[in-house]
């Protein structure tokens, strides 16, 4: 990562960690939260000296249990913090931990912020190199309070080509300058299906849609993913691409945007 954290006055860092990524997306639903598994899987499978966490604070759909096979309650340090759930050798945090699988999170802003906190600065992730944040979709206050709140290294934008989706993205990566966090890039996700049996390449949400954004915003683009039944499965059974099939073309696509950030 070539861009270093421009923390505002009031961020603190988050300790023991190094470099904080956030993934974030305008709308639900574009794979954000697959994109942010594979990610960390990843930067740890590039670089196996590296320690990698993910924090999920997507409070009201929080994916990150299910797709890294996890669930239980978090032990407390002695000195009162959370200890993160480990698997595939990546520390995880995530909302998912802190309540019942499937109850609804029905919070008023005060609840939610307070959840915020709670996962930004009670958790013991001891040293990481690289902390990947899964964000809420959209750009609220969440995503505001996290980007005020630690120094954050860069974030990635995900979207598919499609138009609804891109718009939103727009709006995420503006939000993202506002409050001084660089916008590392866009990732394309879902940019093509091929054909198992007969290889014919359909766009089902549109060719190259996010490659124009980031010309009309300056961005790069740092990597296209293709929808494909694998990655799905791979996350719907809790053992994500990068892990379960990295020879894949799929997971080298992601190993190449970890190369990128
Ligand atoms: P978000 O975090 O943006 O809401 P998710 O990562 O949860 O999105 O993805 C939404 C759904 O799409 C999930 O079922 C996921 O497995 C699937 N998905 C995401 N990216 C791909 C892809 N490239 N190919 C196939 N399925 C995908």
């Amino acid at each position: 990562t070539q861009i270093m954290s421009r923390g505002l006055p009031k961020q603190k860092p988050i300790e023991g960690v190094k470099q904080v990524l956030v993934v974030a997306s305008g709308k639900g639903g574009v794979g954000k939260s697959t994109t942010a598994v594979n990610l960390a899987l990843a930067l740890a499978a590039n670089d196996s000296s590296k320690a990698i966490g993910l924090l999920d604070v997507d409070v009201y759909g929080p994916s990150i249990p299910k797709m890294m096979n996890l669930k239980g309650n978090p032990e407390l340090s002695q000195s009162n913090l959370m200890r993160p759930l480990l698997n595939y050798g990546i520390a995880c945090m995530s909302m998912g931990f802190l309540v019942e699988e499937n109850e609804p999170v029905v919070w008023r802003g005060l609840m939610v912020m307070s959840a915020i906190e709670k996962l930004l600065r009670q958790v013991d992730w001891g040293q990481l190199d690289y902390l990947v944040v899964d964000m809420p979709p959209g750009t609220g206050d969440v995503q505001l309070s996290v980007s005020q709140n630690i120094p954050i290294t860069g974030a990635v934008i995900v979207s598919t080509p499609q138009d609804v989706a891109l718009m939103d993205a727009h709006k995420g990566a503006e939000m993202f300058r506002k409050v001084h966090v660089p916008v590392l890039g866009l990732v394309q996700n879902m940019s093509v299906f091929q054909c198992p049996k007969c290889k014919h390449k359909t766009h089902i949400f549109g060719a190259d849609g996010a490659r124009k954004l980031a010309q009309t915003l300056g961005l790069e683009v740092l990597g296209d993913i293709p929808l494909h039944l694998n990655i799905r499965e791979a996350s719907d059974t809790g053992q994500p691409i990068v892990f379960s099939q990295p020879e894949s073309d799929e997971a080298k696509a992601y190993l190449r945007i970890a190369v990128e950030v």
